[in-house]
Formats: C-alpha cells, structure tokens, sequence
C-alpha cells in the first residue's frame, strides 16, 4: 500500500472532512461527553444564520505576524479587511518582542470583473515579482481567496514556475472561504505552506545540544507575556525553547526540524502540522491538555516531562507552583464563589478557561465554542465533572441572537469572551471580560493569578455594563427571547447515524 501524506496533496482538506468537525448545536454540556452531541451526524445546520467567520481571519492573523514576510492577497480587495484590524496585534507583538512597532506589510492584487472573465494569473506573476525587488522578503506568503478558487488561477502552478527567479520562499496558501465553514482549516493551510514550501531536514552539524529542545506551539491569541510563562516552565525541567509559528522569524521556523519534542499549547491548532512533524522528521508530540488553569497546567508540563523521564523534577515544580498559587488566590476565592460565568472562544480555550473558572470558585453556567471537534472531548468530560449539573452549551460561529437568548435566560455576573465578541453581553447589562488580549496574561500559572486578579478588581463594581444595558437595546423582538435559543439549529436525532 502506498502511504498518501496530506502534505503531498496542494491543499489540505476541509476540517469537516478530516475531523467530522461541526458548526451548530444547542444542547446541555453532559451530552457532549464522549461524542453523543448530535451535531457531530451529518447534516447539522441552521435554517437560519447571522453570520459566519472567513478561514481568512484567523490565517492572516498567523501570516501577518511572519517577519520578514509579505502577505500577498490574491482575491477581490476586501479579502484582506481584517489585516486593517489584525495589525494593532501585529504592533504589539513586535513591539513585545523586539522593541520596535512595526506594521504588518500585505498586499492585494485587487482582482477585477475582468480579471474574474480574462484570469488573475499575469497580475499576480507581476504582483510576486515587484515584491520581491521592492521589499526583498524572505516569504511571499501567496494566499488564494474564493475568486481564484472560482476561476481556477494555480496559484501552486505559477508559484513552482516564478520561483527560479525570485529570491524569496513563495508559499501558495489556500484560504477559499467558500470550501469550508470550520474557520479553524486556516491552521491546517498555513502550516500545510509551511511544511510543504518551506520546512526541510535540518543539516547535521555534528554538534550534540547541551539541552534537549522543545518546539513550542504558540498561537495568535497569545501575547509575549503569556510565551514567558510557559517558557520559564519549560526552563525549569531544563529544556531550550524554540517558539512557532507566531511572530517566529524564518530560521526559528526551520529549526523546528531539529527539536527533540514538539509541545502543542492548543490541540484545536496544532494537530496537523505535529502530525506530519512526526511523519516526515519523527518529532513526537504532546497535544492533549491547554496549559490554562491549574490542573490542566500540571498536566501539560506532566505530559513533556514524562516524555524525558523528568517525572519527579515536574512533581516537585507543580507542588511549589500550586502552593505559591493558592496562597496568592486566598484573598479572591471567597468573593467569586458562587458567581455566574458564561464563557464563549474557539472550543479549547473556552473549556479550559471555563474549569479554571471552576477552580477559582465561579459556577460555570454556559459555554459557547465557535466549532467543535474530537480533540475537545475530554475538555468537556474535565468540565461536566466540575459543573456537576446540566448547563447549556452552544456550538456556532458567532450567531449573537442564540447568545442574546441565553444571556436572558441564564443572567450571568460575568461573561467571557472573545475580542470584539463581547458587545451583546455588554449591552445585556452583564460585566465583561476580554478572554483574548495579547497584553494580558491568561496562561499558566501566572495566567490564573492575573486573571482572577483582573476579575476581582472589576467584579467589584459592574456598575457601567448595568448602566449600559439600562440605556442601550440590542436589535431582536421580545417575542425572540420567549423562542427556543436554539430553533434554528436542525439536528438530527442523536442515534440516527450511530
Ligand atoms: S469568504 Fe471568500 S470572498 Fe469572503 S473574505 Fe473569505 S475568501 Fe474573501
């Protein structure tokens, strides 16, 4: 039998395909321990939808941030609208990490109703070449939106045909956002360009490392503080550290191929690259726990350190973490028991948050999760063990009018969520937090401190949200919230595809 890779394939496949990953449910958190939710049947939809997120989104937010590359938007021009917005996190990130605010530098070739009928590919050629002369980069990240997908420009073809005479490492990446509505493939295409393009076996020096080294996965909703508490983790257990793919200049990129461990920080992001990490250059991987919260941090650093046979070095850094820890929690605890939260993010990070939520004392009364697929089930077995009790849970990509239902309903203290997806908790009257800044820190153990620090110090008067929902009214009928939040999901029965 011949092996097929993936990464032998131009595009990488739709998540639908690969993880029978689903966009719309509405049920209870319980039902969702081991795999019985029904949106993971075919043919889970909604009749009705407010919106969607383009893959695009998040791909541009890991490509943006490359130094050293340019973005080159292949597609109609308002593709690439949400660089306009990315860019203040590509600032910060580079300013973080390097002192200097440097912008993020994409392009578009702007495609036209008549390079729609006549094809894009001339411009695009001229587009790769006046690039590479003008800002001579190491990547021309070369990304196909729907109009090229629709036409059928080969992006692969021309950037295999220019590349002789450019300088540059041309990287074609597919983010045709009609293929997929699992916003999360963006992952899968940027590291498919970058294991397929650019990635190649490290030369060996002859040289053994002092120290083992670990590939770090980060992702774009971490910030640089966060990277510095998981890499004083890993230094503890004496590992170096060798951060990607976010704000990783190119040579970091290619010394993935010379570590010891690949250690993932979000399953939802990491598993296709590790995966072929392990296949073509036999890197292992560990990619089961987020290191948010104080169990799951134990258990992330337990996962690596048994990889080494650091087992009792990792017990005795976990004991005096937690220790340190819970001294420094004791002053909060008592205030935040009982307290409602409802938490909303792509699906990892909104259940790790939620049982760290747990531990610090709040009652966890809902959960939202932009997608779901099987790398969150024991997320939801931890938080069913923790909530002790049926509480709703929402699969959807946004969909606000499910979330303005619910937060009637349940009527939460504090809602967490997303950046920019926090407006219908606020103007509900509900007191928000902010779950994605890259100036603040949520991870590790550090992470949990500051969090519940940040949550203490504006729980203590949730005067303006109250204000806000008095004055502001957000846009759905009255007879909206006497609905089903979840009417519009249609679901098959659960056992109709067992
Ligand atoms: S859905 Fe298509 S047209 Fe819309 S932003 Fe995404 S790639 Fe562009």
């Amino acid at each position: 039998m011949i092996f097929m890779s993936y990464f032998d394939q131009k595009e990488p496949p739709r998540r639908e395909a690969r993880l029978n990953a689903c966009i719309a449910c509405g049920g209870t958190l319980d039902k969702m321990a081991n795999r019985k939710m029904s949106c993971c049947l075919p043919d889970g939809e909604r009749a009705f939808s407010q919106n969607s997120i383009c893959l695009l989104l998040p791909a541009l937010g890991m490509m943006n941030s490359i130094p050293n590359s340019v973005v080159l938007m292949h597609g109609a021009i308002g593709c690439g609208s949400s660089s306009h917005g990315g860019n203040a996190g590509v600032r910060a990130g580079n300013n973080h990490r390097w002192g200097v605010v440097k912008d993020a530098t994409w392009i578009s070739t702007a495609l036209s109703e008549h390079d729609v009928i006549g094809g894009g590919e001339e411009k695009l050629a001229a587009a790769i070449r006046e690039i590479d002369e003008r800002y001579q980069p190491v990547i021309i990240f070369v990304v196909a939106s729907c109009v090229p997908g629709i036409i059928g420009d080969d992006i692969d073809g021309l950037a295999q045909q220019l590349q002789p005479e450019i300088k540059a490492h041309i990287l074609p990446v597919h983010c045709e956002g009609f293929k997929t509505k699992i916003w999360a493939t963006a992952y899968d295409a940027v590291y498919h360009a970058i294991g397929r393009v650019f990635l190649k076996e490290a030369a060996d020096s002859g040289k053994q490392a002092e120290k083992p080294i670990v590939n770090l996965m980060n992702v774009s909703s971490m910030g640089r503080v966060d990277e510095v508490e998981l890499e004083r983790l890993l230094k503890a257990l004496g590992f170096d550290v060798n951060i990607f793919p976010v704000f990783a200049q190119p040579d970091k990129m290619t010394a993935v191929t010379q570590a010891q461990l690949s250690v993932s920080t979000c399953p939802t992001h990491d598993d296709y690259l590790l995966q072929y990490l392990e296949e073509k250059y036999g890197i292992p991987y560990v990619l089961r726990h987020m290191p948010i919260g104080i169990e799951n941090t134990g258990l992330w650093i337990r996962d690596i350190a048994s990889h080494f046979g650091l087992q009792e070095q990792a017990e005795q850094l976990i004991a005096a973490e937690e220790q340190e820890l819970k001294a420094a929690l004791a002053e909060f605890k008592p205030f935040f028991a009982g307290k409602k939260a409802f938490v909303s993010a792509g699906e990892f990070r909104a259940l790790s948050t939620a049982i760290l939520l747990a531990e610090l004392g709040f009652e966890v009364v809902a959960v939202r999760s932009f997608h779901h697929d099987e790398f969150a089930d024991s997320e939801y077995e931890k938080l069913v063990k923790v909530t002790e009790k049926e509480i709703p849970l929402n699969i959807a990509n946004c969909q606000p009018f499910e979330e303005a239902n619910l937060l009637r309903r349940i009527k939460p203290d504090i809602f967490l969520g997303h950046m920019n997806g926090n407006a219908t908790a606020a103007k509900s009257g509900v007191a928000t937090h902010v779950i994605y800044n890259v100036g603040l820190q949520y991870v590790g153990y550090k992470g949990a401190y500051e969090l519940a620090r940040r949550l203490y110090r504006q729980l203590q008067n949730p005067q303006f949200n109250h204000k806000l929902g008095r004055w502001t009214k957000l846009p759905y009928s009255d007879s909206w919230y006497e609905q089903d939040p979840f009417k519009y999901i249609q679901q098959p029965e659960v056992g109709a595809g067992e």
